[in-house]
């Protein structure tokens, strides 16, 4: 499981030259058993430019994971589709009917997320959560720990992963190390959160707040982050000057490996 990679390919934060920046976020992710696009960005056409750019083939993707139904996490998904319909999209079961209609006409195959689930081998919805915008974030299962990905984390990026460290669905419990037969493993996986990326939703939050996110973080055993999107400037400088090294730098083209989470 150490072969596991992200790769930003929509994102409003700069990284990498030569990709476009547009309001949006998507991660491309490999995992062994299977390739997952987690949310499409904005545009269609500037998702399809950048992950060319990023030798990112669209029809080398397996399975869409879209977190909730915003046009700056959705409004590419037409366009991948028409690249490459031959995929599983994973979308919250609260989403109107004629955005499933669309998916279903595209041939691609659909998954409607309630509860938390796996999704392929060591990766997981957390279900869709929240009140007023239901959304869903991806769990990635390492040998060290736990990766959290988050589109825009409107129910609150604690409220997520505050459940993810002691769910039965993805780590603690005996089931997963019978399943796995490794025993080794469960201490490593108990409490550790390796690492969090994605939008965190704070552009308007206060000091104080962030503040208090990031204590909350350190209390969850969160160890690395890499906050992008709408996380905002404040929040991200925060962020970095509170995590020294395990503060990741997330921005369009960016290339996450388990080499770089401590
Ligand atoms: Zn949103
Ligand atoms: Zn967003």
């Amino acid at each position: 499981m150490q072969d596991i990679s992200i790769t930003v390919v929509y994102d409003n934060n700069p990284y990498k030259e030569g990709l476009k920046t547009a309001w949006g976020f998507s991660a491309f992710i490999t995992s062994p058993e299977k390739t997952i696009l987690f949310d499409t960005g904005g545009d269609g056409s500037l998702l399809l430019s950048n992950m060319e750019k990023l030798a990112v083939e669209p029809n080398k993707i397996d399975i869409v994971v879209l977190s909730h139904i915003h046009p700056d996490h959705t409004g590419g998904l037409g366009s991948f589709l028409e690249k490459n319909p031959n995929v599983t999209v994973y979308l919250p079961k609260s989403f109107p009917t004629k955005f499933k209609d669309n998916v279903q006409d595209s041939g691609a195959k659909m998954v409607e997320v309630e509860q938390p689930m796996e999704i392929c081998e060591n990766v997981w919805s957390t279900g869709q959560l929240g009140r007023w915008i239901k959304e869903q974030s991806l769990i990635i299962r390492t040998e060290r720990g736990l990766i959290v990905i988050t589109g825009c984390a409107h129910p609150g990026i604690v409220n997520i992963v505050n459940p993810v460290r002691s769910s039965p669905h993805w780590g603690t419990d005996a089931q997963y190390l019978t399943s796995n037969g490794v025993n080794t493993a469960k201490d490593l996986v108990k409490d550790d959160i390796l690492f969090v990326m994605g939008g965190f939703h704070l552009e308007w939050a206060t000091k104080g707040k962030i503040e208090k996110i990031i204590s909350a973080f350190k209390k969850l055993g969160v160890r690395s982050v890499g906050p992008c999107h709408c996380t905002g400037e404040k929040a991200r400088s925060l962020f970095e000057k509170h995590s020294g090294k395990n503060y990741i730098n997330v921005g369009v083209g960016k290339v996450i490996t388990m080499a770089d989470l401590q």
